[in-house]
């Protein structure tokens, strides 16, 4: 079957301006590393899929009962991401119109709970998102946001981690509605059935924010808490490797609330062409490679967290389970803040992100951590030696970060490693 392909072709004849810019992110793309936790490369086909003219259709509303005509294909799509998506995870009702993870969140409060009540999240400097609300953020304007977070650090690595007796306090002692477990920056496995005791035992219900370890759990890396948590919500482009964008997975109980949270509650018509993106990706993450990918990110990344140990660099919560390494670099350089060491890496060619460690003296702003995550690298069949190679890499920038010979040396080698390991190939 034939379709307009998305090419480079036609976007630089038709419009050189945006055609360069996307070949200067492609070649960005190719010759540095990517180590934001939060980002992957999804598959040609899932890139094929982005570029169709799905992004034509209006379908308001859900498979068999749209607001208009024409959706007799587009309801075929949107069932086939479903179905996939229910089977990838065991759950009984999927919503894959979710804009953004954060749309996911909005509209699942939105299903569960009404406006002023109060919900128990992870304090956001202890490694909760934004929409487990922030000040900043209007999930903090609509409901009332009281927070835990993670034990002390202990020098032997065995602190930093989800403080569940504090969990049980605050929730006996705040009688949330809803209890949020998940978080953007959190190194360790999140056991949903300790957060399903303490709902429980508080009569609250349970949202499991699973934006970055998806993959994880599609891929059997990681404890999955569909069937556990009340709702599932994550993000589809984080390690589960498919287009930007979100989803929510519930039980059959909360499937009604959950449709109309999304539409009409919250968005309007869904975006189709990244629905079929994600029905490609789906398909991706149920063949057998996928759970292969899934441990090997884990194993990458215990590989990187001990090669940075061993660089001088302080691990928060002592390691890894996931995807993620967060390091404390005030054991590695008192002086060396968050901002300036992702603005000197970036010099070299090695994309990471700043990230507040818990308890940071530092501002969000400034920060005195870095957050690496594997999912990208490990994409492109990056390995043990590719991640021993790589800490080294950021520690010699680090080290020697106001000479510009010695960056500029770092950003040839970087190049010469991408070489090997490209996302896309030769184009
Ligand atoms: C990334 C993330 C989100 C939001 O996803 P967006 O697609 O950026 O809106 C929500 N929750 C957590 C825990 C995340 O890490």
């Amino acid at each position: 079957m034939s379709f307009i392909p998305s090419t480079s072709a036609i976007l630089n004849s038709a419009d050189p301006d945006v055609g360069r810019l996307v070949g200067e992110e492609f070649d960005r793309q190719q010759t540095t590393l990517q180590l934001i936790a939060s980002e992957n490369f999804v598959s040609e086909a899932v890139l094929a899929a982005s570029g169709t003219v799905l992004t034509n259709k209006y379908s308001e509303g859900y498979p068999g009962r749209r607001y208009y005509g024409g959706n007799q294909i587009v309801d075929q799509v949107e069932d086939l991401a479903r179905e996939r998506l229910k089977q990838l995870f065991g759950a009984e009702h999927a919503n894959v119109q979710p804009h953004a993870g954060a749309n996911a969140n909005l509209a699942a409060y939105m299903a569960l709970i009404e406006p002023g009540d109060t919900v128990l999240a992870m304090k956001l400097d202890h490694g909760g998102h934004l929409t487990h609300g922030s000040p900043a953020n209007v999930t903090s304007k609509i409901w009332r946001f009281v927070d835990y977070g993670l034990t002390p650090a202990a020098d032997d690595g065995s602190g930093e981690r989800i403080d569940f007796n504090q969990v049980r306090d605050r929730a006996i002692a705040e009688r949330p509605k809803l209890i949020v477990a998940g978080a953007t920056a959190y190194s360790r496995t999140i056991d949903a059935r300790i957060f399903r005791e303490i709902a429980d035992e508080v009569g609250a219900l349970l949202m499991f924010d699973a934006a970055h370890p998806a993959g994880l759990i599609a891929g059997g890396a990681h404890p999955s808490p569909v069937g556990i948590a009340d709702v599932v919500t994550f993000t589809t482009h984080k390690t589960l490797r498919g287009p930007r964008g979100g989803a929510i997975l519930s039980s059959a109980e909360f499937a009604k609330k959950v449709d109309s949270a999304i539409f009409p509650g919250l968005q309007g018509g869904p975006l189709e062409h990244a629905i079929a993106a994600k029905a490609v990706a789906f398909g991706e993450a149920l063949r057998p490679e996928f759970s292969v990918y899934a441990h090997q990110i884990v194993a990458n990344a215990k590989v990187l967290a001990a090669a940075l140990s061993a660089e001088g660099f302080r691990l928060v919560a002592g390691g890894t389970d996931n995807h993620i390494v967060l390091v404390d670099l005030r054991t590695f350089d008192a002086a060396l803040t968050g901002k300036e060491a992702q603005e000197v890496l970036d010099r070299a060619g090695i994309t990471c992100n700043r990230n507040t460690i818990p308890d940071d003296p530092r501002s969000p702003f400034v920060t005195s951590g870095l957050r690496f995550g594997t999912p990208a690298m490990t994409t492109t069949g990056m390995g043990v030696p590719e991640m021993e190679h790589v800490a080294q890499l950021i520690a010699r920038t680090l080290r020697h970060r106001t000479d510009d010979a010695q960056i500029a040396a770092t950003r040839a080698e970087v190049a010469e490693l991408c070489r090997g390991f490209q996302p896309y190939g030769t184009h």
